[in-house]
């Protein structure tokens, strides 16, 4: 039997981090073998916000940084596919059939649009970032995914694009699957500075290629409980991001559990909690790490990896848009023009010839 297909991706604005992993990349990993997987880089993406040149020149070495954060997290390039969104040309002929079905007022609704805008400090909705949910369907439904692994801030995306799907198999004729969503564990990893989301463009990520150093510095300054200016104070545990890393990431449920009781009764230390996450956050990593490093002495790995697949992704989307046309009756009006044109053509190389002088 042919196996389901799940479709996800990131933009490549920088590095991932653990907002990824614990939102969507565990999933990944996980689901790999029980599906055909399509990961994408979202260069069109990030366009929606990021349309200078800069950072378009920026894509090249950010897309390769991105495709050893997924191999160092278990992503097997021989089992899926990792690919340009860019490059897939499909992608953006999808996308306009798509925005035919959608009403601005839909997407207007969506409170990740103007999240997206005011992160990137845009006064007004640029025409694209309003698309932005209905390029992603574009990807979503160009392998035909019927699971798409995301973080809670885009499961209304995947909603839309639920709707798309319906709605252009109602129009046209069965072509899409209708996909499910699957948000990861964690929904929503706070950053960490406790205000949002862990997020690249913010500064508040600790990323899966930081290195101790690193994480331990980024844990020293986090956001926690602000009443506690001395150790001997009462702390809050709940919503506290220092402990909300402690519960997802340190394996030592014992050690959490001691922690939060001494932190409520103020018998522990800020420096000691943060130093305890730190070393579980490294414990978490090093694996990680060390995968990374043995991807990263393969020379030009990586490049044959986003290549190879975006190759055969655009095998996928060829077929996919060939369906869509084809139920869009738009090949067959195309395929009369061309027929009417070579009879006229025929027909008039005829009459001239009979009208010609033997
Ligand atoms: P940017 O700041 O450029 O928007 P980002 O860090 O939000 O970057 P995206 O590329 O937008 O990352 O998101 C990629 C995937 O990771 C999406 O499925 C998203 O939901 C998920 N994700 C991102 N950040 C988090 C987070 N903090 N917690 C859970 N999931 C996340
Ligand atoms: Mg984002």
């Amino acid at each position: 039997m042919e196996r389901k297909r799940i479709l996800t991706g990131d933009r490549p604005t920088g590095r991932l981090h653990l907002g990824h992993y614990v939102g969507s990349l565990a999933n990944r990993v996980r689901l790999q073998d029980e599906y055909e997987c399509y990961f994408l880089v979202a260069d069109l993406h990030m366009l929606t916000t990021r349309p200078e040149k800069q950072h378009i020149e920026a894509i090249t070495e950010n897309a390769r940084q991105m495709v050893y954060d997924a191999l160092a997290c278990g992503i097997d390039p021989q089992k899926s596919v990792i690919y340009l969104q860019s490059a897939v040309h499909e992608t953006y002929e999808l996308n306009l059939f798509l925005e035919m079905l959608v009403s601005v007022p839909r997407l207007q609704r969506l409170p990740s649009l103007k999240d997206m805008a005011r992160d990137a400090q845009l006064n007004e909705m640029p025409f694209g970032l309003l698309g932005y949910p209905v390029l992603q369907s574009a990807d979503i439904l160009l392998p035909r995914a019927h699971l798409v692994p995301v973080g809670k801030d885009n499961e209304a995306h995947v909603e839309l694009t639920r709707e798309l799907a319906r709605r252009f198999n109602h129009l046209y004729g069965e072509v899409f699957p209708v996909p499910d969503v699957m948000v990861g564990d964690v929904p929503t990893l706070v950053g960490t500075d406790g205000k949002g989301k862990m997020s690249k463009s913010v500064g508040n990520a600790i990323l899966l290629s930081d290195d101790e150093r690193a994480v331990e510095k980024k844990v020293a300054g986090m956001y926690t409980d602000p009443k506690r200016v001395r150790a001997d104070i009462p702390g809050t545990v709940e919503g506290n991001p220092v402990f909300m890393y402690h519960d997802v990431f340190n394996a030592n449920v014992e050690e959490v559990d001691d922690l939060k009781e001494r932190y409520r009764a103020g018998r522990v230390g800020d420096v000691e909690v943060k130093q305890k996450l730190a070393a579980s956050l490294n414990a978490f990593l090093d694996p990680i790490r060390e995968r990374r490093a043995a991807y990263e002495a393969r020379t030009g790995f990586v490049d044959e990896v986003l290549y190879d697949g975006t190759v055969r992704m655009r095998e996928q989307a060829r077929d996919t848009l060939l369906a869509a046309r084809k139920a869009m009756g738009l090949t067959g009006v195309w395929n009369k023009v061309s027929r009417k044109a070579e009879d006229a053509r025929k027909k008039r190389v005829k009459a001239e010839g009979a009208g010609s002088p033997a």
